[in-house]
C-alpha cells in the first residue's frame, strides 16, 4: 500500500521556480508572440530575442508549468518510433537526417546548460533499454546493427547473463545501452532556461492564456491579433509551443495532437549501496513494452518510476490511482524496493501525433513545433531553436519540417481524445501478444 504520499511533483521541491514576469501590461506590438513557456517556447523565445526580435512569451499558467517540469529528465537519443519503421516511411536519407537531429538535440541541451550555466545535474550517463520478451531482445541486435551501419552510431547490446552489470533486476531478457543519452533535473533545467530567456531580452508573461488568434492588418502590414486573459497584442508572427496542452486557440493543431497522460512516483532517498545495486551506472532506463515503464535514480538517490498508468491526462483521480499501479510495477521490476516508502506522485500530459513523429513548420500561417512523444526534453529544446532560426531567416535545416502531418483516420477527432481508453486497452493487448 502507498502511505504518506504527497501528490506533488518531486522535482519542484528541488528548485525555486523563477518569478520573471515584470507584471507590466502586454506590449501593443511585437515581432513574435510565442505561446507556451515550456522547453519549446522558451528555447524559441531565447533564440529569437538573441537574434534581435521583439518577443512576447505568453504562458497560460506559470513558466515550466506543463510537461517540461514534470518529466523523467531523460535526454534521449533517437525517436519514439523505431528506426526501421522510420526508414520504411521516409527512406534512408531523410531518416539519417532525423537521427542526426536527435543526436544534435542532446548537444543542443548540453550547450545551453553550459553557456547559460544552468545547475540541473546534466550528465551523459547513457540510457538502457530492457527487453520484456526474448523476441524483443532478438530485435536489439538487428536494431544496433542498423543504427551503426546507417547512422554511424554505436549501441551496446547486453545479453541477459551480463545484464546484472547494468541493472539490479532479473526480470528482463537483455538490454541495449546508448552512452550518448543524458539525464538532468527537468525543473531546474526549465527554470534555468526561463532565466536565460529573460536575459536574452524576451518579455515573459505568466497567467496570460491565449484565447484567440486572428489575422489582422495594421498600417498595411499583415499580422495577428492575439487576445489573452491579460489583454491583447498585435504581432507579425506567432509561434505555438503548447504541446500536450494545446487548446482551442489553435483548433487545427489541436486536432493533430493526442494528449496522453504519464505518471511518476518517487521513493524516499535510498541507502547508497541499494541505489548502486539497482542502477550501477545511473542510466536512464525504459522497457520495451508499448505500455512502458521508465525509471532512473534522482540525483539525491531516490528511485523515480514512471509509466502510462492511465492513458488519460492528469487529474486527482488518475494521479491517485497511478501511485498504487506504479508502485506495483516498480516492485515487479525491483522486489528489493518492497519496503521503500513512496513519497511523491504526480502526472503530466505529453503530446503524440497520430504518426508518433515530431512535427514542425507552419500551419494556418503560424509556426509550431510539437509531437515529441516522450522524447521532448532534448527534441523540444532543439525544435524551439531550429524553428526560431528559420523564422529569423536561416535556410531551413530541419528534417521534421514539412513532412506530412496526418490527422486522425477518417477525420474523426476534434481534439477531445474519446478513444484513449480503447487505445490504452489495444496497447495492453499488443504487449501480451507481441
Ligand atoms: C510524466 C512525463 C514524463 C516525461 N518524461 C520524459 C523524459 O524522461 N524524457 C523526454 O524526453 N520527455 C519526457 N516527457 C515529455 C516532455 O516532458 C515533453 O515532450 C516536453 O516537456 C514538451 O515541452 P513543451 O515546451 O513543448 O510543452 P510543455 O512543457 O507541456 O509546455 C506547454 C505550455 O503551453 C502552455 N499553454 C497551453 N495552451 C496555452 C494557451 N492557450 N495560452 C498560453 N499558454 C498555453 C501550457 O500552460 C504549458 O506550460 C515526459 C512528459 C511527461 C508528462
Amino acid at each position: 500500500m502507498v502511505r504518506s504520499i504527497a501528490e506533488q511533483n518531486y522535482w519542484l521541491t528541488t528548485v525555486e521556480m523563477p518569478s520573471i514576469d515584470s507584471g507590466n501590461a502586454l506590449p501593443e506590438m511585437v515581432d513574435v508572440a510565442v505561446i507556451g513557456a515550456g522547453f519549446t517556447g522558451l528555447s524559441a523565445a531565447r533564440t529569437l530575442a538573441k537574434r534581435g526580435a521583439r518577443v512576447a512569451l505568453l504562458e497560460g499558467e506559470t513558466v515550466g508549468w506543463g510537461a517540461s517540469s514534470r518529466n523523467g529528465g531523460m535526454v534521449l537519443t533517437g525517436m519514439k518510433l523505431g528506426v526501421s519503421k522510420v526508414i520504411k516511411k521516409y527512406g534512408r536519407e531523410l531518416t539519417r537526417r532525423m537521427y542526426a537531429a536527435s543526436l544534435a538535440s542532446i548537444d543542443c541541451v548540453e550547450q545551453i546548460v553550459r553557456e547559460e550555466r544552468i545547475d540541473c545535474n546534466f550528465a551523459r550517463c547513457g540510457h538502457l533499454e530492457v527487453a520484456c520478451k526474448q523476441s524483443h531482445f532478438a530485435g536489439y541486435t538487428r536494431q544496433a546493427e542498423l543504427i551503426e551501419v546507417e547512422f554511424n552510431h554505436k549501441l551496446q547490446v547486453v545479453p541477459k547473463q551480463e545484464l546484472s552489470e547494468e541493472i539490479g533486476s532479473s526480470i528482463y531478457y537483455g538490454g541495449m545501452v546508448d552512452e550518448a543519452s543524458a539525464g538532468l533535473n527537468p525543473a531546474r533545467y526549465v527554470a534555468g532556461l526561463a532565466r536565460a530567456t529573460a536575459r536574452s531580452g524576451a518579455a515573459i508573461f505568466e497567467h496570460a492564456r491565449v484565447n484567440s488568434i486572428e489575422r489582422d492588418s495594421r498600417q498595411g502590414e499583415i499580422g495577428w491579433k492575439v487576445t489573452t486573459s491579460r489583454g491583447q497584442l498585435w504581432t507579425h508572427e506567432v509561434f505555438v509551443g503548447t504541446s500536450g496542452y494545446t487548446g482551442e486557440a489553435t483548433p487545427e493543431l489541436r486536432k493533430k495532437i493526442i494528449p496522453i497522460g504519464s505518471f511518476i512516483i518517487t521513493t524516499e532517498v535510498l541507502p547508497k549501496a541499494l541505489a548502486h545495486e539497482l542502477s550501477p551506472h545511473n542510466r536512464m532506463i525504459y522497457d520495451s513494452k508499448n505500455y512502458l515503464y521508465y525509471y532512473r535514480l534522482t540525483p539525491d538517490g531516490r528511485m523515480l518510476f514512471g509509466g502510462r498508468a492511465a492513458f488519460f491526462p492528469e487529474s486527482d483521480q488518475t494521479i491517485r490511482r497511478s501511485a498504487e499501479l506504479l508502485r506495483r510495477g516498480m516492485i515487479s521490476v525491483y522486489p528489493l524496493l518492497r519496503d521503500a516508502r513512496i513519497e511523491y506522485v504526480w502526472g503530466g500530459t505529453l503530446d503524440f501525433a497520430f504518426d508518433i513523429m515530431p512535427h514542425a513548420g507552419q500551419m494556418d500561417g503560424m509556426y509550431f513545433a510539437v509531437g515529441y512523444a516522450g522524447h521532448g526534453v532534448a527534441m523540444a529544446t532543439y525544435q524551439g531553436q531550429k524553428v526560431a532560426e528559420m523564422m529569423a531567416g536561416d535556410k531551413p535545416d530541419n528534417p521534421f519540417v514539412d513532412i506530412p502531418f496526418p490527422g486522425a483516420p477518417l477525420n474523426v477527432y476534434n481534439g477531445k481524445p474519446w478513444f484513449l481508453p480503447f487505445a490504452g486497452a489495444w496497447y495492453k493487448v499488443l504487449d501480451w501478444v507481441r
